[in-house]
Order: C-alpha cells, then structure tokens, then sequence
C-alpha cells in the first residue's frame, strides 16, 4: 500500500485539504523531501483565481530535508531549498542553458508537479541547494521570492546613476526594493501603505506615495503591483528609452497603450525566477531583512485558513509548517 499524506489541493479554482494524497516517489535523479515551512506567495492566491490551469498541490517557496536521494545519499539528511522549475536536459533551450525556460519543464507547485503544501514533495537533486546551518528555516523560505528579486539584476545592471523606481509596497515590492538598494542605485520606493513603508524606510530606503512620482523621469521602473493603476504610474513615471520590468503574475490582462511605448521606445522586460545561491548568501549574510514580512503561521492542516488569511487586504507573509 502506497504511503499516503496531507496536503492542500487545488482543483478548478478550488483548494481543500486533503489526508488522502500518496507520497511521491522520486524518480531517478530526483529527492524525497519532507517539507518544513512553506510560504504562500501571491502566484498562490492567482492560481486559486484561474491565473493558470493548474490542478495538484500548489506551494513553490519551501525549506524542507531530504529524506530519501537514490543513487545520491549525500544529499540524505541535508537541509535544502530548491529552484522551482524541473528541466528536461534534452530540448533547445535546455541545451542553451535556459533551463529556467525548458520547452518541457514542470513547475513545482505550479505547473505539472506537486508543490510544497503538503507534507513531502520530490524535485531534481539538480535544483537542490542546501541552506547554511544557521540560517533558520522561517529566513529559509525566503530563498525563492528574494531569488526572483534578484533576477532583475541578472538582466540589467544597474549603478549609482540610475533613477530606479519600485511601485508596490507587498512582499515582491519590498524585496525588490531590498535587493536594488544594494546596487547603490537612486532608488525610491512607492506604495499605499504607511506601515508597509516603513519597513523599507528602516533599511534606508527612500519611500513616497504614488502621488508623489514625477511623470517621464525614471530610467527603470519595477511593475510590483500587478494591477493596471501600478502599470499606468508606471508607464508615465518612465522616460523615453527607459526599462519597464514587470515582476508580477496574475489572473486576467491588462489595457495598454501600445503606440506610446513605440514613441518613447520603451523596453517592456519580463522578469521571472532567479539565482537562488545568491539569494541565500543575502538571508546568510543578513544583507536584506525578511523576518518583519512574516504575519502569520499556521500548520498544514489549517492550510485554508492559512490561505484565506493570505489573501487579506494587507497582509505579507503567510507560512505553512508540515
Ligand atoms: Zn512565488
Ligand atoms: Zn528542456
């Protein structure tokens, strides 16, 4: 008899814990791994809301330990966090090393492989990292999210000279506002939220109001909202030939204004999953703080409430412990 455990499922926008779910088996060079927190991140509650079709247990931000590594059993016992998106090896883009973009991958959590809300999961040994052993696993959970902030500065660099502007004050905004003050840039962030603010304000960070944004004069602007009023302050806040990243997924489309972009020769820049060794040498060395972003625990089998906490106007991060 398989071993069965618990777990979150989603299924035609419809989440529910379920105690039924057999445990993975790991394939050949993959890994067992018991989940230890996992963090719900926004793509979570898109995904609740159709952004993709996508049935299975969602979860994609986790620390957990390897249980099981045939042919590998090094990795047995070893604290890890893993890069979300499993390649096949063999197509173009694999061979080009974009792996992160492999014509067959699957997407832990996301995308044709089971996630991390529930009590095991299994993922290539090859997108395992281990987690230094005196980075608790709460900071741990973070390696994910900081990851994709930090993809921006894979795609541009940025210096001392650029007028960078991060609109959104959530979790994404507040990482990537972290992650590009470390590159010394002009950066000012923007939001709705007093409190949300502040935390950037106590890191050193310029903040302000979207109202206060000056039209046409930002080299690069970072999209964190994702919705159209972020994307419209976005667009105006630009000047012509500067760089708009967009950061967010979500369910639905956005209106815009195609000719302007043409006019002002704008680069539109989509920006995804990022380095995870680096994002664990930022929580390592404690160069960006995530520890204020935690609002609220919960264990796995109150995962709904989890969730239904999540989505909560104002909330940061929610995590959930196996
Ligand atoms: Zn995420
Ligand atoms: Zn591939």
């Amino acid at each position: 008899m398989v071993p069965l455990m618990l777990g979150l499922w989603l299924e035609n926008k419809k989440l529910r814990l379920r105690d039924d779910l057999a445990t993975p088996e790991p394939p050949p060079a993959e890994a067992l791994i018991r989940v230890s927190v996992a963090g719900i991140c926004n793509t979570d509650l898109e995904l609740t809301r159709g952004y993709y079709p996508y049935a299975g247990v969602p979860g994609h931000e986790f620390v957990g330990r390897v249980e099981a590594a045939p042919g590998a059993e090094s990795w047995e016992g070893r604290r890890v966090v893993g890069e979300i998106n499993a390649a096949c090896g063999g197509c173009e883009a694999c061979a080009q090393d974009r792996r992160t973009h492999c014509e067959r991958r699957t997407v832990l959590g996301i995308a044709a492989r089971n996630g991390a809300f529930a009590e095991h999961l299994v993922l290539p040994l090859a997108n395992l990292h281990a987690v230094p052993d005196h980075l608790p696993d709460d900071l741990a959970t973070f390696t994910e999210p900081l990851a994709a902030a930090l993809e921006i500065q894979e795609q541009i660099s940025l210096g001392p000279e650029d007028r960078v502007l991060v609109i959104g004050d959530g979790k994404l905004g507040n990482l990537v506002a972290q992650t590009l003050a470390l590159t010394g840039c002009r950066l000012l962030a923007v939001g709705r939220h007093q409190s949300k603010l502040e935390l950037l304000r106590a890191r050193g960070i310029r903040t302000g109001s979207p109202a206060e944004v000056t039209a046409g004069r930002a080299d690069i602007v970072v999209e964190c909202t994702g919705n159209s009023e972020g994307f419209e302050l976005a667009r105006r806040a630009l000047r012509p030939r500067g760089t708009l990243v967009l950061k967010s997924t979500y369910a639905g489309d956005t209106r815009i204004n195609l000719a302007s972009i043409v006019v002002d020769e704008i680069t539109i820049l989509g920006s995804r999953c990022g380095p995870f060794a680096k994002a664990l040498d930022l929580l390592t060395r404690g160069e960006v703080d995530v520890r204020p972003l935690i609002h609220a625990r919960y264990p796995l089998r109150e995962g709904l409430a989890a969730f239904e906490y999540a989505a909560r106007p104002g909330v940061m991060k929610v995590l959930i412990e196996s």
